[in-house]
């Protein structure tokens, strides 16, 4: 049966290859500039699926997750292709930021041009060279600068087929999350490629649980998929806790705030969650959980203008059911020994 071909980057891959591909960016002055990326072609057929970090060049765990990925011997048992993008964002990483040089949110100017700004030239070769060619992509993230997130999936539940891969990924939340102009999951879906989001963790620091649940989850997703062979041993699974809606609630007052309440906390309406305080004055004042929820995004600055974000709460009724996932997944989902299996081959052919 003769191979079809898989080219990338004008490079033919064939089946069983494991390979690094450099594309070609716009120089940064007179640097030439590339985008590094790990090709797995199984040597069974099946789903292309990209997995990318830091289109916002500051947001660094999911350039970990991808070098552990890498190193999986799992991946040996691969049906299909994996294409591994650890740095979309080169030029912001270069300059410890979330834009481009040209102050451009590269996740705000897809499908991009060849004709356009450097945001929109990068993301035109980033989606013509890899993401057209995928069935699936998982986009990693962590919160913006100052700001951390629980580990949460983000995709639209209304599809079935993403709403039951955001569920198998196996981080405590899936929020649904409506598709957003310019950014890669928005022209994507057009496209016909459906993406998962993995937000967790803070921008420019690592996080060991948000990158050890994001390394299980890309593998999780994988086997949903049928790309990996199932796990002998299966235990129950909990299910994540899933969120329709959310809200960043904002300050009303300017100060140093104390936080009460940590990431991954659930909050019951009207609880005091922080105060703001002044240097030197004497009044505290109270900010109060709006609605039942989870934590799931926080301010990590203890400084706070007026109308600065600071909690970002998903709304869910059963605080109950809410506190025992949340236990189950900072305790139990991760233990050492899952690792163990991927490497040491523990699976069902
Ligand atoms: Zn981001």
């Amino acid at each position: 049966m003769p191979t079809e071909k898989f080219i990338i980057g004008g490079v033919n891959i064939p089946r069983g290859m494991n390979t690094s591909i450099n594309i070609e960016l716009p120089k940064l002055y007179n640097t030439p500039t590339q985008l590094p990326l790990r090709v797995i072609r199984g040597r069974k057929s099946g789903p292309v699926v990209f997995i990318s970090a830091a289109i916002h060049g500051d947001e660094l765990n999911g350039v970990e997750i991808i070098r552990r990925l890498r190193k999986l011997s799992i991946l040996k048992k691969l049906r299909g292709t994996l294409i591994l993008v650890p740095v979309v964002n080169v030029y912001g990483m270069m300059n410890l930021s979330r834009y481009l040089p040209d102050r451009r949110d590269l996740n705000r100017s897809f499908p991009g041009s060849s004709k356009g700004s450097l945001a929109g030239r990068v993301a035109k070769i980033f989606f013509d060279e890899i993401v057209k060619k995928c069935d699936l992509g998982i986009d990693l993230h962590t919160a913006s600068i100052h700001k951390s997130n629980l580990p949460q999936v983000r995709t639209n539940i209304e599809n079935e087929y993403t709403f039951k891969l955001a569920k198998a990924f196996g981080a405590p939340v899936v929020l649904h999350s409506e598709l957003r102009d310019g950014s890669l999951r928005g022209v994507a879906q057009e496209a016909g490629v459906p993406i998962l989001l993995y937000e967790a963790g803070e921008a420019l620091r690592f996080n060991e649980h948000s990158i050890r649940i994001g390394v299980k989850g890309v593998i999780n997703v994988l086997r949903a998929n049928d790309m990996l062979p199932q796990v002998l041993n299966k235990k129950a699974i909990k299910t994540p806790i899933i969120t329709k809606s959310s809200k960043w609630i904002r300050s009303t007052e300017s100060g140093m705030i104390r936080t009460i309440k940590a990431l991954g906390d659930t909050v019951a309406t009207d609880e005091i969650i922080a105060f703001i305080d002044e240097p030197l004055g004497d009044k505290s004042f109270e900010i109060l959980a709006p609605f039942d929820g989870i934590i799931i995004g926080k301010s990590e600055i203890p400084l706070i203008q007026e109308g600065d974000a600071i909690f970002h709460i998903a709304n869910f009724k059963n605080l109950e059911i809410a506190d025992k996932k949340l236990d189950y997944f900072n305790e139990n989902a991760l233990e050492e020994s899952e690792f163990l299996e991927l490497n040491n081959e523990e699976i069902i052919e």
